[in-house]
């Protein structure tokens, strides 16, 4: 199959983990609060979308799904050069889990039309699962290359490398195919000032944006309300734990061989201390 090819690319947003603005006093997540950020994995396959259009030709669609505030990382991925984005944007999908997110992205996937590649991150540093990409692949029927780490077309197959224990695997995939993109793949690049501009020239005119960036809620897409949201996500979070501070003190051993590091270790008291107590 030879280009130009229609290239998805799925990008959530997640908390900012490095502000401390919007945690509740349980340590749990305020959604409405917490500091609003492009999940750092999606960055990735953000840029793997990007590379395929660049090379083989063809347009790319970001789809996020998120309350209101999620466009912005559609417009940030505008910037980076996404020729549309696609919202799924519906209060009853509040409280979804994996199987109810991934069947809404799946509905939503269909509902823009047909895809060659799609690009998923590896997992979010919110949900953390890495199941939202391979099940999405199931749903749709679609061979699924993940963890890679480089990919290219030849002769309208996708050929990957993709990370496995202990070393690499390179696969060959048939389009249509979902990857999802490991985070040992190219970093994406800086925002082209031509994106920059069309952002910004795009929200100073809401009527041009709204043909760039739609906005849709389940019934539009033809999702089942009852398969989203809590109603629709068998997951139970029975207990969350509060991670405590890291604490303890670091000493770096410098020596020119592992017979010298560990002769130094052993002369330190602590460590003396602690084999004398064992
Ligand atoms: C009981 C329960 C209740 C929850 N309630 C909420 C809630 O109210 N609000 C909330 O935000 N989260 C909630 N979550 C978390 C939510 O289920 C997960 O964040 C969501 O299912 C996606 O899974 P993940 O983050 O692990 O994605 P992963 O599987 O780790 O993500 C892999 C990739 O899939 C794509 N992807 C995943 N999610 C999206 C998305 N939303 N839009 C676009 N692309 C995406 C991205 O490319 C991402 O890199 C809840 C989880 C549980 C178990």
């Amino acid at each position: 199959m030879a280009g130009p090819y229609e290239i998805c690319v799925l990008v959530k947003q997640v908390p900012d983990q490095g502000s401390k603005a919007g945690l509740n006093p349980d340590g749990t997540i305020d959604r409405a609060r917490a500091k609003r950020m492009l999940n750092p994995f999606d960055r990735y396959a953000l840029q793997a979308a990007l590379h395929a259009k660049k090379s083989y030709g063809g347009k790319v669609t970001a789809i996020s799904m998120g309350p209101p505030p999620a466009v912005e990382v559609l417009l940030e991925a505008l910037e980076h050069g996404v020729d549309r984005g696609v919202l799924l944007s519906d209060r009853r999908l509040a409280a979804s889990d994996t199987l109810a997110t991934a069947y809404a992205l799946y509905k939503t996937i269909n509902y823009c039309g047909r895809f060659d590649m799609i690009f998923c991150g590896l997992q979010t540093t919110d949900g953390d699962t890495a199941q939202v990409g391979p099940q999405i692949a199931e749903r749709l029927n679609l061979p699924q290359v993940t963890y890679c780490e480089d990919f290219s077309l030849e002769d309208g197959r996708v050929r990957a490398r993709r990370i496995i224990e202990g070393g690499c695997q390179k696969v060959v995939s048939e389009l249509p195919v979902l990857i999802t993109v490991a985070n040992s793949y190219h970093p994406l690049e800086y925002k082209s000032f031509r994106g920059a501009w069309k952002v910004q020239w795009l929200q100073r005119h809401p009527e041009d944006l709204q043909k760039v960036i739609s906005t849709v809620d389940l019934d539009a897409v033809g999702a089942d309300a009852d398969r989203c949201g809590l109603k629709g996500s068998p997951t139970i979070v029975a207990h969350t734990d509060k991670v405590g501070e890291l604490g303890g003190s670091c000493k770096m051993y410098e020596g020119h061989s592992p017979e010298e590091l560990v002769a130094e270790v052993l002369k330190a008291s602590s460590f003396k201390e602690f084999i004398s107590a064992s």
